[in-house]
Order: C-alpha cells, then sequence, then structure tokens
C-alpha cells in the first residue's frame, strides 16, 4: 500500500487565495486593509527566512505588512515599548514575535503583553485559556494548518482516535484542543510517555510534533491512517549536503499511512497561509465586521 501525499503547498496556496478573496472584500466594501506586524529579534538565519516569507505573502493576500527588526541585545523594556506602540497602532491588526528569542529576554512576559485581540500566534493566556475552554478564539496558526490539511482527507473527525505526539505550547496543546473540538478521542504523548508505539497504533490520526528526525516508523502506525509530520530537522548527509526532514520517516511510513504529509511541503506552508487567516480574523474583529468566510 502507499499512502496519499496530502499537498500542503497546493492546499495552503488556495487558503492563501480565499484570504486574498476575503482581503479585497474589507478594503472594498469597508475600507479595511488588515495590518499584520511582524517583530525579528536578533539574526537567527532560519528565523530571517520565516520572516520574509510571512513578509512576501502577507503582501501577495493584499494585505499590510510592518517588519520590525530590533538587535539580539535590545533591552526588554524596549521591546515591551514597540509592543505597546503596536497594541495602539490602528493599522495594526495582528502582532507576531518571531520566537524562539534570545536568552536574555522573557519570553512569558513578551507574549503576555501583546493585545489578546491582536495575538495572531494564538499564545497569549486569554487565547490558550479560550480554547482550551472551547470558545472562540485566535489559535496557534501551526495546528490549525494541521486541522485543514486532516480535513482534507476526513470530512469529520467525529469520534476518531487520535494521538498528538509533542506537548509544546505552541502545537501539541492547542492541537490538543482543536481536535478535541473537532471530536475526536485524544491522547496527548510526549518523552516520558510510555509504549508510544503501543499508543500510536491504535491511532487512526497521528500528529508528530516533537523536533526528532525520522523517530515515528511503520511499525508504530495502523493501516491506512492518517500522518501529519510537523518536525521539520536538519539532516547532513555523508556528502555534506543539508536535507529537510520531519518528525516519521516517510520512506517507510508511506507504505503503511493512508495518506501523509510530506516534509517539506506538508504542514510548513499551512503555519503561514494559517497567519494570514488569523490577521484577516483579528481584523474583522477588531472592525466589529462579522467573521469572514475562511
Ligand atoms: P518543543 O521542543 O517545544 O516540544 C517537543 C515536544 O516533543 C515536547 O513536548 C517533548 O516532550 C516531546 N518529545 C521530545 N522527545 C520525545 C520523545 N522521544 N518521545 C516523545 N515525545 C518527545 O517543539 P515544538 O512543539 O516547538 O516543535 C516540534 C517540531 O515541530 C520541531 O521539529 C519544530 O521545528 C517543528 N515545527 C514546525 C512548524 C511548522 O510550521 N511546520 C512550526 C512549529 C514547530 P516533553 O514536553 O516531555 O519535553
Amino acid at each position: 500500500m502507499t499512502a496519499r501525499i496530502i499537498d500542503g503547498k497546493r492546499i495552503a496556496a488556495e487558503l492563501r487565495a480565499r484570504v486574498a478573496d476575503e482581503a479585497g472584500r474589507a478594503r472594498r466594501d469597508h475600507g479595511l486593509t488588515p495590518g499584520l506586524a511582524v517583530v525579528l529579534v536578533g539574526d537567527d538565519p532560519a528565523s530571517q527566512v520565516y520572516v520574509r516569507s510571512k513578509h512576501r505573502l502577507t503582501q501577495e493576500a493584499g494585505m499590510a505588512s510592518f517588519e520590525h527588526v530590533l538587535p539580539a541585545d535590545v533591552a526588554q523594556d524596549e521591546l515591551l515599548a514597540l509592543i505597546a506602540r503596536l497594541n495602539r497602532d490602528p493599522l495594526v491588526h495582528g502582532i507576531l514575535v518571531q520566537l524562539p528569542l534570545p536568552k536574555s529576554l522573557n519570553t512569558e512576559a513578551v507574549i503576555n503583553a501583546i493585545d489578546p485581540a491582536k495575538d495572531v500566534d494564538g499564545l497569549h493566556p486569554n487565547n490558550a485559556g479560550r480554547l482550551a475552554n472551547g470558545f472562540a478564539a485566535l489559535s496557534p496558526c501551526t495546528p490549525l494548518g494541521c486541522i485543514i490539511l486532516t480535513k482534507s482527507v476526513h470530512a469529520s473527525l467525529q469520534g476518531m482516535n487520535a494521538i498528538v505526539i509533542g506537548r509544546s505550547n505552541l502545537v501539541g496543546r492547542p492541537l490538543l484542543q482543536l481536535l478535541l473540538n473537532e471530536n475526536a478521542t485524544v491522547t496527548i504523548a510526549h518523552s516520558r510517555s510510555r509504549e508510544l508505539a503501543t499508543l500510536c497504533a491504535r491511532a487512526d490520526l497521528v500528529y508528530a510534533a516533537v523536533g526528532k528526525a525520522e523517530m515515528v516508523r511503520s511499525d508504530w502506525i495502523k493501516p491506512g491512517a492518517t500522518v501529519i509530520d510537523v518536525g521539520i530537522n536538519r539532516l547532513v548527509d555523508a556528502d555534506g549536503k543539508a536535507r529537510l526532514v520531519g518528525d516519521v520517516d516517510f520512506a517507510e511510513v508511506s507504505q503503511v499511512a493512508g495518506a501523509i504529509t510530506p516534509v517539506p511541503g506538508g504542514v510548513g506552508p499551512m503555519t503561514v497561509a494559517c497567519l494570514l487567516v488569523n490577521t484577516l480574523r483579528a481584523a474583522s474583529a477588531i472592525a466589529g465586521l462579522p467573521k469572514p468566510a475562511v
């Protein structure tokens, strides 16, 4: 058996096109241009690549993009002052602080300083708490993308057994909540979980968000299961060539799974597309407009 490959690139492009349509409508009908401010601290090359791509795709979707680059040794107060300004700025509807921040800064205090209405990363405790309580919230982009990819295979997730491997605030925990909202039955595993392979083998839906290259093997997977690979790991081959792999052994697992996301080209492109969705939703809510149709 060979799994169907879930084309995250295509699905993300379609989603961005729908966001662009809705953003165009907001501008025409209400004079509203959704605006996203991205704050980058330091010069981490991976973060620079993410921020550049967010900037380009925000503009392509017809939204305003504001970039703020601060030196790695910026004082906490200075960063908080910038966030306070962005909170007040009427042209800014979404604020994203690119993580990880340099160790000298208090990440929790920075996240807590963002106006929850503009918290398009969905990391502020107000949004995380609302999501956990099953209320409407701005939810983290990567888990939102995972749900959309799963729904490209299964119209309904109701009653399905799902396992989420990883319990970070960015991915695992919000994904658990979103799956519960979809009426799936969810197991969440982490580094202290026992018999991970046995837990996985029961699941119809497997989400790997660990950060360990090719950890999930084919004998962990129930035949026909849907496998969503969040991991992004850089491997350097014997000849010195670098390549990106996920947390799932794609070559092996794709022989057993019913559907699987590739790395790259699976979850990654969905994360940015969902950031644009969140910015559009935040802008509509702040302007008192109905929830956009995307
Ligand atoms: P974190 O490091 O914050 O969390 C990793 C989680 O995996 C932790 O909960 C940890 O458990 C768990 N874990 C570690 N080792 C094991 C193990 N051997 N068995 C079971 N669980 C284990 O990572 P993130 O959630 O931020 O990211 C996870 C991966 O997803 C990374 O590869 C990251 O690059 C990628 N990523 C991809 C994105 C995308 O857009 N595609 C966006 C965000 C992340 P414990 O809590 O016990 O320590």
